[in-house]
């Protein structure tokens, strides 16, 4: 597994010759407060190493993975619990988590039936690449799985997360699912795969697919609608 490594650059609008180097490792406990970062067209592709060797306490949980970057499942491996019964899920035996993102996906469940949403469940977690390679070469999940290797299901960090009577492709236009994709980021997972950026994700809009980051990342970039993606090309600046 790649592990990044990296230092925070953020300009700060109004103070253009301004640059502030922010050690991840001395960042505040609270989530910063909303910046809105002066992004500019990347010059270099995000495979540029990061300068700083400082690690920060969340690099692990940043690894991309996707068309581009794969991924060694073993090195996961250590890090997985079984999601059951911290959390519902659709195969009790089946559905294994890293055990942060099982914790954050616990307490927002925990947070969701305070609010009156019912009906979460995890229907996929960890996948080794046998799973993957079954899905991916499945017609009916065209354009959204990744061939074995490429899927951050191999992480434990990401869950799909659906709703019980609710058909997957449908949950974005519902109230559990409006709350998930308005709050997941409290608890430091982001919607992975949002509308609209295709482009940047390479993989179709999917509600249901949630990857844990840790709280400050998910935080910055819903606040600034970032896909990780844009978020990691912007930490190797
Ligand atoms: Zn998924």
């Amino acid at each position: 597994m790649r592990r990044l490594r990296f230092g925070f650059k953020l300009f700060i609008a109004g103070i253009a010759t301004a640059l502030v180097v922010i050690s991840a490792k001395i960042l505040p406990q609270t989530p910063p407060a909303p910046i809105e970062p002066i992004i500019t067209q990347p010059t270099q592709p995000a495979t540029t190493q990061p300068t700083t060797t400082q690690p920060a306490p969340d690099t692990g949980y940043l690894v991309l993975v996707n068309r581009d970057h794969a991924v060694s499942a073993e090195d996961f491996q250590d890090f997985l619990v079984r999601a059951w019964p911290t959390v519902p899920v659709s195969a009790i035996y089946d559905v294994y988590l890293h055990k942060t993102a099982l914790q954050a996906i616990a307490e927002m469940f925990d947070s969701a039936r305070t609010a009156g949403i019912s009906g979460l469940f995890v229907s996929s977690g960890f996948r080794g690449y046998d799973h993957q390679r079954e899905l991916y070469e499945n017609p009916a999940n065209q354009g959204f799985a990744l061939p074995p290797g490429h899927s951050e299901h191999h992480t434990g960090l990401a869950a799909d997360i659906l709703i019980a009577g609710i058909g997957m492709h449908e949950m974005a236009d519902t109230q559990e699912g409006r709350w998930l994709a308005e709050n997941s980021h409290r608890y430091g997972l982001i919607l992975r795969y949002p509308r609209g950026a295709e482009a940047l994700t390479g993989i179709g809009f999917e509600p249901w697919h949630f990857r844990y980051v840790g709280r400050e990342a998910a935080y910055y970039m819903f606040k600034n609608n970032l896909v990780l993606e844009e978020y990691i090309e912007l930490l190797m600046r």
